[in-house]
């Protein structure tokens, strides 16, 4: 597992979510993210396709530390969005105030997200 750095935090996270690890990827040669791999490091790569990485228990544990409040898989000191909302308390880019209509909405996403991905799969193997 990576390790990220971890700067004390004085701010209650569980008021916000993250919406990179419900809507985002990046995929390399060798690798796949949920978000930039300086910020995140965790590595979701599977030896299944890319769906399977989406769909890994590494990616339901990156949206749960979201949904837990955790962030356990972010740098607190390389990402500067969650560095703004542990220093300031001021949620930006894709760090946004945690609301059961936020969560539901990202929920949705996933779904769709699962099912575009999907469909990219079986374009792929035409
Ligand atoms: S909080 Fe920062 S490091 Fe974590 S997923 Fe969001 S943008 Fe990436």
């Amino acid at each position: 597992m990576s390790i990220v750095k971890r700067l004390p935090i004085m701010t209650d996270l569980n008021k916000y979510i993250c919406v990179n690890p419900f809507t985002y990827t990046e995929i390399t040669v060798d690798k796949q993210h949920m978000c930039c791999d300086a910020w995140m490091p965790l590595n979701i790569k599977t030896k299944g396709d890319f769906k399977d990485n989406w769909n890994s228990d590494k990616s339901i544990s990156a949206r749960n530390s979201m949904l837990d409040g955790s962030f356990k898989y972010c740098s607190t000191d390389k990402c500067p969005h969650l560095n703004s909302v542990t220093h300031n308390d001021k949620p930006s880019g894709p760090i946004r105030v945690k609301t059961d209509a936020l969560v539901k909405e990202l929920t949705e996403q996933n779904k769709e997200m699962k099912a575009e991905i999907e469909t990219l799969k079986s374009i792929n193997s035409l």
